[in-house]
């Protein structure tokens, strides 16, 4: 990657965390002016971090991690911090793998309505096809026309065969299908889209449970891949949709969209600490090529409003 794009969006990310980043500096600066950093301040530090949706077991893993290094002081607090957040965000940074030799390597994509499932395909798709893989997407949200549309357009953008059938169609049929297909045109990557928009948690559950049934009936291994995809606009909601999603099927990775926007970070760093699922990779733009590989570093050092350390 050229650095310039490089920069870019790492800028939108770190306007995207700004409010949370402002909020957190102010608090900070609260906490520990003429203070030495001993336990009476950690535990202060610790319960802003909670305030700033990093959860308990994110904060406390953050003031656990800056203990370690018995500061003494506070100098140097939001470096500190940042390698604190790191150190809870470097575990769960883990690249998506395509294992190309699955021909095709299926990826399940579920979340919640509007949280950027059809958009991370798109972009996937995008990032594939550019490795010369031959990718294949499956229009599994059935419930509108608009959205198999969108997928339709996507698909011609990041040069990727889409398989759709008509609204309403069985969303676990149209999946069987397109692995079918897939396999028969010699594809690298399927990635399935869901429908988010499910009247309960029991339709939700049986829909999905369904889809993946009916994958396995073609290859048993499939899906390699489920990615659960969620808005960093929510808060700490996001909490118990990885709780729901991970009793309907078996999330495998997360993807955070939406960094660029009006974010609220320490949700992801809450979510790190909680679940500890990979985090394969962020969103911070609706372009084609606005999904980034997570950073633990980088995010770390955005979400206390810190320029990004030099690489
Ligand atoms: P789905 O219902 O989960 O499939 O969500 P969509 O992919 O349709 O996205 C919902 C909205 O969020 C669309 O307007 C997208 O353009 C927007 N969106 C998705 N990802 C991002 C992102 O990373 N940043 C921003 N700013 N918008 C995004
Ligand atoms: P059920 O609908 O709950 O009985 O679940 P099944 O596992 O039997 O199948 C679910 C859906 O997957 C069906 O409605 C079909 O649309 C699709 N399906 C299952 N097996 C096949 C198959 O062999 N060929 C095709 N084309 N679709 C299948
Ligand atoms: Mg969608």
């Amino acid at each position: 990657m050229v650095n310039g794009a490089k920069k870019s969006w790492i800028g939108r990310l770190r306007s995207g965390l700004s409010r949370s980043a402002g909020g957190l500096s102010q608090g900070i600066a609260g906490i520990v002016s003429g203070r030495k950093l001993d336990r009476e301040t950690l535990n202060d530090l610790e319960d802003l971090l909670i305030t700033a949706d990093m959860g308990a077991e994110g904060a406390r893993g953050i003031v656990e991690a800056i203990a370690a290094k018995r500061p003494g002081n506070t100098e140097n607090i939001n470096a500190l911090l940042a390698e604190g957040i790191e150190t809870i965000l470097a575990p769960v940074a883990v690249p998506l793998d395509i294992d190309a030799g699955r021909a095709p390597f299926v990826v399940l994509v579920v979340g919640v309505n509007g949280t950027g499932k059809t958009t991370t395909i798109g972009k996937l798709a995008h990032l594939f096809a550019a490795r010369g893989l031959k990718v294949a997407i499956a229009a599994g949200d059935t419930f509108r026309a608009a959205a198999i549309d969108q997928l339709k357009i996507w698909g011609e953008r990041a040069n990727a065969t889409v398989f759709d059938k008509e609204v309403g169609a069985d969303p676990a049929g149209l999946a069987f299908d397109a692995l079918e297909s897939s396999k028969a045109q010699c594809k690298d990557v399927l990635l399935v889209d869901t429908a988010g928009r499910l009247q309960n948690k029991a339709s939700l559950m049986s829909e999905l449970a369904k889809i993946v049934r009916v994958i396995k009936k073609k290859d048993e291994t499939a899906p390699h891949s489920v990615i659960l995809v969620l808005d960093a606009t929510t808060g700490q909601n996001v909490l118990s949709q990885v709780d729901l999603f991970q009793q309907a099927c078996d999330v495998t990775g997360l993807v955070m969209t939406k960094l660029d926007g009006t974010a609220r970070g320490g949700i992801l760093v809450a979510v790190a600490a909680r679940f500890g699922l990979p985090v394969h990779a962020i969103g911070v733009g609706e372009r084609i090529d606005d999904l980034q590989p997570f950073e633990a570093g980088a995010f770390a050092r955005a979400i206390v409003g810190l320029e990004a350390a030099e690489t």
